[in-house]
C-alpha cells in the first residue's frame, strides 16, 4: 500500500522551502529554492513575484516526484508564508508592483505620523498589527503619499501567498492569519477594518475575501498540476503565516508554551484562546485558525550580532580559527569569561529593535567598558545581550496575561552549547530543544491534516513533535543575572530619547 504524504511549502523571504512528511510527523523528502531580495534603495526591499511563483512550483514538482518515485501518495498540501508582504496587480492578475517585503522600510514617515495622530494605536488594538514599516497598512499609506497614478491602475492589493493561490486557482482568498498582519484586519469580526481602510484609500473590493486557514482549495490550474505532477482535484489547504505555523510544528500551542526561536533575527510567540492586544502596543496578535492566536514579538538582533562581530569587528578571529568553524572559535573565547561578562554589557540593536519598543532609531551599545575588558568580554556579552533582549519581550508578555510554563527554542543559536547555557540561566528556567523538522512547514502539514479530517484537533500535533534536549539554569549563574537585568532593562529604556537625539544630529550633519 502506498504511504499516505502530506506536504507543507513555507515561502520565505530568502527562499521557498516545501517539505513532503508521513503522517507520523518523519520527514520524506524536501526541496529549497533562493530567490534575491532586490534592494534598489537603502529603504527597500523587494521580490520578484514571478520568481517566487517559479520556487513554489519547482520545489513542489521536486517533492512530488521523490513522493512519487518512493511509492508515496500526497493526500494534501498546505501554505505558509512571511507576514506583511503586499504587491498591486491590474485586473488581469499581472504584478504593478514587485513585492514589498516585511523588511522593508520605506514607510517610516507614515508610521511616523500614524503614532503622533493617535489613529495608529486604536488601529493597533483592532488589528493586532504593530505599528511599524512592515505593516502593508503603512505601505499602502505610502503608495497613496509617493505613487498615485500606480495606486490608480492598481485592481488588488494582495500578499505573495494571494498571488501564489490566485495563479494556481484563479480566486482571490486570504486566510485569516496573513490577513491579521496586514493592519486592515479586524481581530474580532474576522473581517476587513472599515477604518483602517479609509485610512489607507482602499476599498474591500480590492482586497481578497478572508476565508479560514483550514479552507481547502481545490481545482488547480491544469497546466500547473501538469508541472507539478499533482491531480487538479490534489487538495491544498491555504493555511497561515509563517511565525503562527513555527508554532505549531514545535508544538507550542498549549497555554504558557512559548517558542522562542533565534536565528538571523528573533521571536518569542505563545498560543492564546482569544485576541490579546497590548495597551502599550508591544506585542503582535496573529490568527492561527478562528479560535486560536498567537501573540508575542520579533526582535531584529539575534544571530545578526554575532555574525557582525565574527565578519565585521573580528575578523582576524576567524583566521586564528584556522579550520575550525569561526562561531564555535568565538564561542570558545566566550566561554572563557564570567557570567555577565565582567561587568560590560551590549545593547543589541545594530538594526534598530521591534518588539517591545518598535523603534527604528535604537542603536547598539557597549556599556561599562574598562581597561580590563578584552575582546572574549565583548563576544560574551553580545551572547548575554541578545538573551536580555528576548527575555524582556517574554516579560511583556506576562503582562499581557500569559503565564510562561514552558519554554521552547530553535534556531541557529542552539547550535552552541554556551549561548542555550546563557538562555537557560538569563530566562532562569529549563528550555526546550524540539528536533528540528522545518517548523513552519511541518506547522503547515499539520494544519493539512486538521483541515482533511486526518486529525481531529491539533493538539494531536504534540505526539509527533519529539524534545531531544534540554538546558536546565545553573541557579549560581541565574542568580547573577537577576541582578544584571534591571540594569539592561533601565539602560535601553533610558536611552530611547537620546538614540532619538543622536538620528536627528545625524541627519543634520548629512544635510
Ligand atoms: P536563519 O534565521 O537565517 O534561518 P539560522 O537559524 O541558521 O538562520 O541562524 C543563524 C545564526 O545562528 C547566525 O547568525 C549565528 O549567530 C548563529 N549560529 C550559527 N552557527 C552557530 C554556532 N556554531 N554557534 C553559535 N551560533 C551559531
Amino acid at each position: 500500500m502506498k504511504s499516505k504524504i502530506v506536504i507543507g511549502i513555507d515561502i520565505g523571504t530568502t527562499s521557498t522551502k516545501t517539505v513532503a512528511y508521513q503522517l507520523n510527523g518523519d520527514l520524506w523528502s524536501e526541496s529549497e529554492k533562493e530567490y534575491p531580495l532586490y534592494v534598489p534603495d537603502p529603504t527597500k526591499k523587494e521580490q520578484d513575484p514571478e520568481e517566487i511563483l517559479e520556487a513554489v512550483i519547482s520545489t513542489l514538482s521536486e517533492v512530488v516526484q521523490k513522493v512519487s518515485s518512493k511509492d508515496g501518495h500526497v493526500i494534501g498540501v498546505g501554505f505558509s508564508s512571511a507576514m506583511h508582504s503586499l504587491l498591486g496587480v491590474d485586473d488581469q492578475g499581472q504584478p504593478l508592483t514587485n513585492v514589498i517585503t516585511w523588511a522593508d522600510q520605506r514607510a517610516v514617515q507614515e508610521v511616523e505620523d500614524l503614532k503622533r495622530s493617535g489613529e495608529g494605536h486604536d488601529i493597533y488594538i483592532r488589528t493586532g498589527t504593530p505599528l511599524h514599516p512592515m505593516s502593508p497598512l503603512a505601505k499602502l499609506i505610502w503608495f497613496n503619499n509617493h505613487e498615485s497614478e500606480l495606486t490608480q491602475k492598481v485592481q488588488k492589493w494582495i500578499s505573495i501567498k494571494e498571488y501564489v493561490t490566485y495563479r494556481l486557482f484563479h480566486r482571490y482568498v486570504v486566510d485569516y492569519s496573513i490577513a491579521s498582519a496586514t493592519g486592515l484586519f479586524h481581530l474580532k469580526t474576522l473581517d476587513w477594518d472599515e477604518e483602517a481602510l479609509t485610512l489607507a484609500q482602499i476599498r474591500e473590493d480590492q482586497l481578497s475575501l478572508p476565508i479560514s486557514t483550514t479552507s481547502i482549495l481545490t481545482g488547480m490550474d491544469p497546466m500547473y498540476a501538469e508541472q507539478i505532477g499533482l491531480s487538479v482535484d490534489t487538495p491544498f489547504v491555504i493555511g497561515a503565516s509563517d511565525g503562527v505555523l513555527a508554532n505549531l510544528g514545535v508544538g507550542a500551542i498549549q497555554p504558557g508554551v512559548v517558542a522562542c526561536s533565534v536565528g538571523t533575527s528573533g521571536a518569542v510567540r505563545s498560543v492564546v484562546d482569544r485576541p490579546i492586544t497590548d495597551p502599550e502596543g508591544r506585542l503582535f496578535c496573529y490568527a492561527l485558525t478562528e479560535d486560536k492566536w498567537v501573540i508575542g514579538g520579533p526582535i531584529n538582533n539575534g544571530g545578526i550580532a554575532l555574525q557582525w562581530l565574527r565578519d565585521s569587528i573580528f575578523p582576524e578571529l576567524v583566521e586564528k580559527a584556522g579550520q575550525q568553524n569561526p562561531y564555535d572559535y568565538l564561542m570558545k573565547e566566550a566561554s572563557t569569561v564570567p557570567v555577565g561578562s565582567d561587568g560590560l554589557l551590549f545593547l543589541p540593536y545594530l538594526l534598530g529593535e521591534r518588539a517591545p519598543f518598535w523603534d527604528a532609531e535604537t542603536k547598539g551599545v557597549f556599556f561599562g567598558l574598562t581597561l580590563h575588558h578584552e575582546k572574549r568580554h565583548m563576544i560574551r556579552s553580545v551572547l548575554e545581550g541578545v538573551m536580555y533582549q528576548l527575555q524582556m519581550v517574554v516579560r511583556v508578555m506576562e503582562e499581557a496575561g500569559v503565564t510562561p510554563v514552558e519554554i521552547r527554542a530553535n534556531g541557529g543559536f542552539a547550535r552552541s552549547n554556551l549561548w542555550r547555557q546563557i538562555m537557560a540561566d538569563i530566562f532562569n528556567t529549563s528550555i526546550s530543544f524540539p528536533e528540528n523538522h522545518q517548523s513552519a512547514c511541518f506547522g503547515a502539514a499539520c494544519l493539512t491534516l486538521k483541515a482533511l479530517g486526518e486529525m481531529d484537533n491539533l493538539d494531536e500535533v504534540l505526539p509527533l513533535v519529539n524534545i531531544t534536549d534540554r538546558q536546565t539554569p545553573v541557579p549560581e549563574q541565574a542568580s547573577l543575572y537577576e541582578q544584571y537585568k534591571p540594569l539592561f532593562y533601565r539602560l535601553a529604556h533610558k536611552l530611547a530619547p537620546e538614540f532619538q537625539n543622536l538620528s536627528e544630529l545625524n541627519q543634520r550633519i548629512k544635510g
